[in-house]
């Protein structure tokens, strides 16, 4: 059993951001990086909204940064999975791999979360070549450019309304004859004219050879296929926060989102701390799951310093 002061699960800015701050406070964080290193800037093109880069920088290359500056401090970064966590007793405990138990006196959840995607292969093969599941991170990329947004929630509401402030036409392709938004945003993508709502459509295929040209939609009421040129698909049909494991050992909300208290990364369990995506439904930005980031470090350093004091705490 290795005994670690402080646990980090994830490696999107979340996570290493953490890190950065628990490694500076002499907290020698462990940090595994999950499935996916680096998280979702892994899978996008240029950052272009994070404060601080005039020229933009690429997604991936703002991943070994942060990675770079994390390790820097003394961090240890570690490729693994954390597979099981047991956060009934103190300290907390977790398996990496299915094989290694770990204890820790903290821990920062920063497993963030992962888009929803439809599941066409099309889709696949455009992966940031067109296709998209953020309208603010990849948007600026198409101005100018006719554009399609799938979904009918709140997300998709909002992407396609972002979208018309850069596109000349946004098809919003909803599969019902209703939407879920709410009933403003609702108004707001009914009432903008750059607007179309493709009602009862399902995308069937993300058409190109390279790049994006167009999509095939299929009328679910009537059959009628149709082919509309578009250059960039935004998928809003909904994310899925990676918080599986946690499940039964943490308080989650209805959708699998970590709850946090109000103003703070505390979770229900003592010593556990949740940022990024994975506790965060409506911001879902690198810029705030950093900052956050930073909130659960100092969140876990005040803890571990107030059970110096008083062991009995917890
Ligand atoms: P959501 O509310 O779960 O909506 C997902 C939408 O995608 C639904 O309309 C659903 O259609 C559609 N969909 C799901 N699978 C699909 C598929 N395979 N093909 C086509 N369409 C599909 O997700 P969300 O919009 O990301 O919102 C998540 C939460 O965040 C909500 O509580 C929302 O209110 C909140 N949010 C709030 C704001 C805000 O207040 N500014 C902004 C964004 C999100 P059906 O309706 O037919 O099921």
């Amino acid at each position: 059993m290795e005994k670690v002061k402080v646990l980090i699960i994830g490696s999107g800015p979340a996570g290493y951001t953490a890190a950065i701050y628990a490694a500076r406070a002499g907290l020698t964080p462990v940090l595994y990086t999950g499935g996916q290193p680096g998280g979702q800037l892994t899978i996008t093109g240029e950052v272009e909204n994070y404060p601080g880069y005039p020229k933009g920088i690429d997604g991936p290359q703002m991943m070994m940064d942060l990675r770079a500056q994390a390790e820097r401090f003394g961090t240890q970064v570690r490729d693994g999975v954390v597979t099981k966590v047991n956060f009934s007793g103190y300290p907390l405990k977790a398996v990496v791999d299915g094989t290694h138990d770990l204890e820790a006196e903290a821990v920062v959840i920063a497993t963030g979360a992962s888009a929803k995607y439809l599941g066409l292969p099309s889709e696949q093969k455009f992966a940031n070549k067109g296709v998209s599941a953020c309208a603010v991170c990849d948007g600026f990329f198409y101005r100018g450019m006719d554009v399609a947004v799938i979904g009918a929630g709140d997300s998709a509401a909002e992407e396609a309304t972002y979208l018309t402030k850069l596109c000349p036409k946004v098809y919003l392709v909803v599969r019902r004859d209703e939407m879920r938004a709410s009933k403003i945003m609702q108004q707001r993508v009914r009432s903008n004219p750059k607007i179309e709502i493709l009602w009862n459509s399902v995308p069937e295929e993300v058409l190109g050879t390279d790049e994006v040209s167009g999509m095939r939609v299929v009328n679910t009421k009537t059959g009628e296929r149709k082919d509309i040129p578009i250059k960039g698909f935004f998928v809003a049909i909904g994310h899925q926060p990676n918080t599986e494991i946690f499940k039964g050992q943490i308080d989650l909300d209805e959708t699998g989102y970590i709850k946090v208290m109000p103003g703070s990364t505390r979770t229900n369990v003592e010593g556990v701390f949740a940022v990024g995506d994975a506790a965060d439904r409506v911001y879902r930005q690198a810029v705030t799951a950093a900052g956050t980031g930073c909130m659960g470090a100092l969140d876990a350093e005040r803890f571990l310093a107030a059970r110096e004091h008083e062991p009995a705490h917890v």
